[in-house]
């Protein structure tokens, strides 16, 4: 069969889609049936580029960048050095004396190098020194939570659902079905057929499902035929997209399953309904997939027929449960109101709470933060930074452990051994918690040099 562009049917200069914008994820999913320039291109400029703007502080956060770009989305962060402050875009954490001159926000304070700021005001008693490793720092940043129900955002999730449904079901070209998800996604008009869900419940549910700060996606079929995919967008806030009220016979696998992880890892689960993944799930457990494997000292030997095992099996009942629910019930919300705003919030607290401890994190800070030339680290008791902390705090424990090579294994060992109480895939840190940490690598005297041999062994991690 030919391939056809799922939004107009034209067969020429067809594309690869990235379903989410590559510069959300780390984990690319494609659709290959879109146009290039009118339904892929110009969905940059239409809405895509507006909300990755906006997330960008987020995906910083997450350590996400887009596989085109060398750097990470830039921020605007307002820095209170001193009791004054300072509008700053960032990219990471550590650069904010990186160089440059900052301007406070009334104008009437800058801080840069002693010797550049000796030549800016022309005049040495005006310069004050500072001390960037005692004084109060702290960093605001305004999410702008309005993006969460704007337009563009809705326009960018009826993309998602419906290029990943698309590309599910392997369609190719254009269906009337999908007409009105087709104009709303391509123009704005139409009805809008995305809603917000505002049971804290189901966040529960999605938050045990998936890894912090995942893309979590599932598409299911309901009673009247209606295609639903809900996409929980960082774990920050879930949303319905009505794909079709009426799907296209040729649509088979309606319960669908996709989970995009933050270290580029991903699940994937498909069947053509809730009843077939049901069997499935039964089958495992049922008597007569037992065979007989012979007879040994007069007893029978049964052992379970060889069939496909279920893979992600773990995940069933809680994805069993949700569906039911979300079939069934539609409670959401199409605009902000105080309860999703309470779940945005909390949400969005266990994000930047959170130490995702990878690779690619650690690199990133270690490049970040000893750079060539950097000064020696002396860490500032009266700056909060949770993630910067138990980031030091890794490399810290790296410094002082005996294994000179890292990988990812030792790298899990070190930690294991080195993070207080549970530490699962996710390590929660609260204000507590990092003043504990970082009074452990305080009260080492030594605590500069190790931190530097814990950076040297980051560097030296072959890729
Ligand atoms: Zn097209």
């Amino acid at each position: 069969m030919e391939n056809k562009c799922i939004y107009c049917g034209r067969m020429d200069n067809l594309s690869e889609s990235d379903i989410i914008p590559d510069a959300l994820t780390n984990a690319r999913i494609l659709n290959r049936n879109v146009c290039r320039i009118e339904h892929n291109n110009k969905f940059s400029d239409m809405f895509e580029s507006k909300v990755i703007d906006a997330l960008s502080f987020i995906t910083n956060e997450l350590d996400i960048k887009s596989s085109k770009g060398k750097n990470y989305a830039p921020y605007e962060a307002v820095v209170t050095i001193e009791g004054i402050d300072y509008n700053i875009r960032l990219h990471g954490d550590k650069e904010i004396f990186n160089g440059r001159v900052l301007k406070s926000t009334d104008n009437t304070q800058m801080i840069s190098s002693y010797d550049r700021a000796v030549k800016i005001a022309k005049d040495e008693r005006k310069v004050q020194p500072l001390d960037i490793n005692t004084i109060e720092i702290e960093k605001k940043v305004r999410i702008n939570n309005e993006i969460f129900f704007d337009i563009s955002m809705f326009r960018m999730l009826s993309k998602i659902a419906f290029e990943w449904y698309c590309a599910k079901n392997s369609i190719s070209g254009y269906y009337s079905e999908f007409s009105n998800i087709v104009e709303f996604i391509t123009t704005g008009n139409g009805t809008n057929p995305v809603s917000i869900i505002q049971e804290e419940e189901l966040y529960k549910m999605v938050d045990h499902l998936g890894n912090l700060g995942s893309h979590t996606l599932f598409a299911f079929e309901k009673e009247d035929g209606e295609i639903d995919v809900i996409i929980s967008l960082f774990g920050l806030l879930m949303y319905r997209v009505i794909v079709t009220k009426e799907k296209p016979n040729i649509c088979v696998n309606n319960f669908l399953y996709t989970e995009l992880r933050t270290d580029s890892s991903r699940r994937e689960i498909i069947h053509q309904s809730v009843e077939e993944a049901q069997q499935k799930l039964n089958g495992m457990f049922a008597q007569d997939n037992f065979v007989s494997a012979g007879v040994i000292n007069g007893v029978h030997i049964m052992i379970p027929k060889m069939m496909t095992p279920l893979q992600n099996v773990e995940i069933y009942p809680l994805w069993f449960n949700l569906t039911q629910y979300l079939s069934k019930v539609n409670d959401d919300a199409t605009e902000p109101n105080e309860r999703v705003n309470n779940i945005f919030l909390n949400q969005l607290k266990n994000l930047t709470q959170a130490s995702t401890l990878q690779k690619k994190s650690i690199k990133r800070f270690v490049n970040d933060t000893f750079y060539k030339g950097h000064e020696k680290i002396r860490l500032n008791p009266n700056s909060s930074n949770k993630k910067s902390t138990v980031l030091f705090y890794v490399i810290y424990l790296i410094g002082i452990s005996e294994d000179e090579e890292l990988s990812d294994a030792v790298l899990q060992k070190i930690i294991k051994k080195g993070l207080p109480n549970q530490y699962s895939e996710e390590f929660l840190v609260d204000d507590e918690m990092e003043n504990n940490l970082k009074k452990i690598i305080m009260e080492d005297e030594n605590y500069s040099d190790i931190l530097e041999k814990g950076a040297k062994k980051v560097i030296n991690w072959q890729n």
